[in-house]
C-alpha cells in the first residue's frame, strides 16, 4: 500500500445526490452520532471541490443528465457509491416509466450499498470499504 492511496483514502469529500429516502439514513453520518469527520471524511457543496459521489434512491430520468453533468464537473480520481436497492436494480420503481434501473449503465460504480433503504451501519460500511478499496491502491476514474 503506497503512502499516496492511504493518505487519499483517509481524506474523502463527498458530494451527495439524494433522491429519496437514502438522505435520512445518511444524516446520522452527517451529525455527532457517526460524525463522518472521524473518518477523514467531508460533506462539500460544490462538486468541482468532491472526489466522492454518493447516489442514494431511485434516479428518475430526468434527475440523470444533472447526475451524469455532477459527476462529470468533479476532478479526478473521484469515485461513486450508489445507495439502496433503487440505483441498482429500480427497487421498487422496476417498472415505472419514469425511473432508470441501474446507474452503473450511465456512470461507473464503486461500492454498492445494499437495503431498502440502507441502514445507517451499510452505508459505513460501504464508505469504509471504499477507504480499503483505495487503500489497496484502486485509482479511481
Ligand atoms: S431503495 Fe428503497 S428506500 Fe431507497 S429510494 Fe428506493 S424505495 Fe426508497
Amino acid at each position: 500500500m503506497g503512502i499516496k492511496h492511504k493518505t487519499r483514502a483517509r481524506s474523502l469529500w463527498v458530494i451527495n445526490y439524494f433522491t429519496a429516502c437514502g438522505f435520512i439514513e445518511l444524516l446520522p453520518w452527517v451529525g455527532s452520532g457517526y460524525d463522518m469527520e472521524r473518518f477523514g471524511i467531508l460533506a462539500k457543496g460544490s462538486p468541482r471541490h468532491a472526489d466522492v459521489l454518493i447516489i442514494a434512491g431511485y434516479v428518475t430520468k430526468k434527475a440523470l443528465p444533472r447526475i451524469k453533468r455532477i459527476y462529470e464537473q468533479m476532478p479526478s480520481p473521484k469515485y461513486v457509491l450508489a445507495l439502496g436497492s433503487c440505483p441498482m436494480t429500480g427497487g421498487m420503481y422496476w417498472d415505472s416509466y419514469s425511473t432508470i434501473k441501474r446507474i452503473d449503465k450511465y456512470i461507473p460504480v464503486d461500492v454498492w450499498v445494499t437495503g431498502c433503504p440502507p441502514k445507517p451501519e451499510n452505508i459505513g460500511h460501504g464508505l469504509v470499504m471504499l477507504m480499503k478499496k483505495i487503500e489497496n491502491g484502486f485509482e479511481g476514474h
